[in-house]
């Protein structure tokens, strides 16, 4: 029996997770810069949290649910997005008590019943923000400017922000009727899905990913002809700041996400470099959405992303340095006593840079090869005849040059030799 990952899951193996540390460091450093603080919920929630929080008519809560039973029978949904859980957790902890606007981050895996294709797993990782507790269209601008900045900071050139108003619980159900009344002599040109959510929230229908579907929308109304004075006055205002800040973006009237929390602002981040599926990230304003989870009403605003398609944008914009980091030090040994007088040193070493070491007791050439392969500064030499004289040879990989050194000087020697170059 050979077991392998669960069908639409992946190991993330030694080569390739050095790119995923990098990604989430330079996220959490620009988190840090816009003053956004890290929350870990649990992985799995009670399923009816992501019904009422998604939203029933959507494509995650209608296909995509991991969802079980305990042994208790209770329902649990694993995780498919980070905003509900959030959510719970803001409004279970109370944090909304003390003023300021409560500005959070994740980074971590979801999971949705998807058919496995490129790009698509059933488990993901997702970076995200949430700010809570403000109305106002500054935080929009700030959490559209964070996503910009956060690819710029990865050394992702030309995104661009793509903006769109979802209008409010008044003007949406307006512009549904709308979109009904245009769309009705078109519906047999509709795959089956789009009929669904013609009937259920029309608005899904932008989300389809069939080009016929979208070529008839291309005659829908627009969204902006049917918005209310407050949600108007909302979006020219997040335009304002965004060009204020100098964030390039343009308004993209059939931007719609898939989510049904969305009032008022959506927005996606494109990279041209990604072909069809260009959108880095999406996000939007979700007003209603803590209301409906059983908080007090708040005003709130966010944005999410995947990971994987973030790092296939990297990989073609050949942001990502071409190799993880080396080892400072190889150290290369022959025989037990070397082997002791090797790890001793290892030790030591170990307290101020990176040290590799040998244990399979190959030759001196093999161990030497490896230490090249390995791209290390230098090589840390020691047979029999060094260990009986109380010296070890320190070899630059770079020159190929070789000194011996009394053994208790051989650390302060590289460190010397490492802060020089
Ligand atoms: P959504 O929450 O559906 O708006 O998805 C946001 C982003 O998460 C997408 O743009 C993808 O980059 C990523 N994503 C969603 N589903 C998957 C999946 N099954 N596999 C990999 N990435 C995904």
């Amino acid at each position: 029996m050979k077991y392998q990952a669960p069908r639409g899951t992946r190991d993330i193996l030694p080569d390739e997770s050095w790119k995923w540390q990098r990604v989430e460091e330079v996220f959490r450093e620009t988190a840090a810069r816009f003053g956004y603080r890290e929350i870990r919920t649990p992985v799995f929630e009670e399923t009816e949290l992501f019904a009422r929080g998604i939203g029933d008519s959507t494509d995650i809560v209608r296909k995509e649910m991991y969802t079980f039973a305990d042994r208790k029978g209770r329902s649990l949904t694993l995780r498919p997005e980070g905003t509900a859980g959030v959510v719970r957790s803001y409004v279970e902890h109370s944090m909304g008590h003390g003023g300021r606007a409560t500005k959070l981050f994740y980074f971590c895996p979801m999971f949705r019943y998807e058919w496995p294709q490129a790009g698509r797993y059933r488990q993901f990782w997702q970076w995200g923000l949430e700010s809570l507790g403000s109305l106002s269209p500054a935080v929009d601008a700030e959490i559209i400017h964070f996503s910009v900045s956060l690819f710029a900071a990865l050394g992702i050139r030309g995104t661009e922000a793509r903006v769109n108003s979802a209008g409010c619980r008044e003007c949406a159900p307006t512009y549904n009727e709308l979109l009904r009344e245009r769309l009705a002599s078109r519906l047999p040109s509709f795959c089956e899905d789009c009929r669904v959510r013609y009937e259920r929230n029309p608005r899904r229908m932008f989300d389809c990913k069939n080009a016929a579907c979208l070529e008839v929308l291309r005659d829908a109304p627009s969204i902006l002809e049917s918005l209310c004075d407050g949600c108007r006055d909302h979006f020219d205002r997040v335009q304002a700041y965004l060009a204020r800040m100098s964030v390039p973006f343009r308004v993209d009237t059939s931007l719609a996400r898939g989510l049904d929390y969305y009032t008022k602002t959506v927005f996606e981040v494109h990279y041209a470099g990604l072909g069809a599926q260009s959108a880095l990230c999406g996000g939007g304003r979700y007003d209603q959405l803590v209301e409906e989870i059983g908080g007090a009403a708040t005003p709130a605003c966010g944005v999410s992303a995947g990971v994987e398609r973030l790092l296939t944008a990297l990989e073609s914009e050949g942001a990502l340095p071409a190799t993880e980091p080396r080892p400072a030090v190889v150290v290369v040994w022959m025989g037990s006593a070397a082997s002791l007088a090797g790890a001793s040193l290892a030790a030591a070493l170990r307290e101020l840079m990176s040290v590799e070491m040998d244990y399979q007791e190959r030759g001196l050439k093999a161990q030497l090869r490896d230490a090249a392969r390995l791209g290390a500064r230098f090589a840390l030499i020691l047979g029999e005849d060094e260990v009986a004289r109380g010296i070890a040879v320190v070899k630059d990989m770079q020159t190929g040059e070789q000194e011996a050194f009394p053994v208790g000087a051989v650390v302060g020697e590289i460190e010397r030799r490492l802060a020089k170059s």
